[in-house]
């Protein structure tokens, strides 16, 4: 068996997805700025993605930009309105992904003041201190992630945004484990800016979108020609924005079916390691439905000389897995979040992520599997 357990790193390109693509890199090669048919029937596939991406999370085309990832979007908000509004001071917390982490630490050396919000040692954000924060604070930016990628904890967006909104506080929130996971309405929402990431929902690598508000004040982050209504320089990634459209209808089309799904495998996850392996416990709140993303475990596997060689044994197996986030190499003891919850670091962690192409089957293989290894038995299958 080879099981692909690493969705939350990437997951696998949707066919359905790849025949809307495909037209784009064979025949409609066009440039969107021409203004010749060749260019305008491109112009128009980019215009119908775009309207295609508002009407699922209730925004209007004009409030999405295309960018090239998640982290671009993240960095675009950001560098964007904080100079440009004269935005003096920054709320993050630690356990969110570099791509904001890092994005606001360079801000606060550009002069920002930089807060980071507390949290419990399960990873759940104490929203009593954004208040206090708020309260002394006028200008902010606040970015707080929707679900996290290494633990798979779930914020309190609405109540994030509530907030925010009572301080006139600018909120940007990090959805990109979530988007085409969860139905996003910005109306609902009191949220600035929304970040959305292809890769993440069998969508193509190397395209993403930002959610801007209408009214929001954001500067580009790359200058050259007017594309994006001057907010994204560049010749626009047509395949990508077309697959990128066709993956979040897709995820929206069957996401009653698919969450039901993988939340399904990651109860049967809990059940068996906890039955097969003595002294198992679940990472920031992943063992509570309710809190947490259905599509990631993160597992804390008891103290063990085995610890170290987790990852590879796993994989000589061909199961594939994360132990914290790609971003970190996988390696437990670079994972700035487990460390800001104070882990153990004698104990291992791996996260499995899962998608709508997992199985009951892989599941019950992975866990014989890790089993196995606890007990000393011999590895190779
Ligand atoms: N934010 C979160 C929470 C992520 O999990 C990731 C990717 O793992 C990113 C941002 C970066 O997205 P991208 O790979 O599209 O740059």
């Amino acid at each position: 068996m080879n099981v692909y357990f690493d969705n939350a790193a990437t997951t696998p390109l949707d066919p359905e997805v790849l025949d809307a693509m495909l037209p784009f890199l064979q025949n409609h090669f066009g440039n969107p700025s021409s203004i010749h048919g060749h260019g305008r029937q491109v112009r128009a596939a980019i215009e119908n993605a775009r309207k295609t991406i508002a009407h699922l999370i209730n925004a209007a085309p004009a409030e999405i930009v295309f960018t090239s990832c998640g982290t671009e979007a993240d960095n675009y908000a950001a560098f964007g309105s904080v100079p440009t509004l004269g935005l003096t001071h920054g709320i993050t917390s630690k356990l969110e992904h570099h791509a904001v982490l890092h994005t606001m630490q360079a801000l606060e050396k550009q002069g920002m003041e930089l807060s980071y919000l507390r949290h419990d040692a399960q990873g759940r954000l104490d929203l009593a201190h954004l208040e206090e924060l708020l309260a002394t604070h006028p200008r902010t930016f606040v970015s707080l992630m929707h679900a996290n990628n290494e633990i798979g904890n779930l914020n309190d967006i609405v109540a994030i945004g509530d907030i925010c909104a009572q301080h006139n506080a600018v909120f940007h929130t990090d959805t990109v484990q979530t988007m085409g996971h969860y139905k996003h309405d910005v109306q609902q929402l009191k949220a600035n800016f929304l970040v959305g990431s292809a890769h993440k929902f069998h969508g193509p690598k190397g395209i993403g979108f930002l959610y801007r508000r209408s009214g929001q004040t954001v500067n580009a982050l790359i200058h050259g020609g007017s594309q994006e209504r001057n907010q994204r320089a560049g010749t626009e990634n047509v395949y990508g924005i077309v697959g990128l459209a066709k993956s979040l209808e897709i995820a929206y089309r069957g996401m009653a079916e698919h969450q039901q799904h993988i939340q399904g495998l990651k109860d049967r996850f809990m059940a068996k390691l906890r039955a097969e392996i003595e002294g198992v416990e679940f990472n920031g709140t992943s063992a509570e439905s309710d809190q947490s993303l259905y599509t990631v475990l993160s597992v804390s596997l008891p103290p063990s000389d085995l610890n170290e060689m987790l990852l590879f044994n796993l994989d000589i197996n061909h199961i594939s897995c994360s132990g914290g986030s790609a971003c970190t190499s996988g390696a437990n003891a670079g994972s700035h979040v487990l460390n800001a919850l104070g882990c153990d670091p004698n104990r291992g962690t791996i996260r499995f992520s899962m998608s709508k192409y997992n199985t009951a089957e892989e599941v019950d293989y992975a866990v014989v599997q890790l089993a196995k290894m606890y007990r000393r038995e011999p590895l190779k299958v």
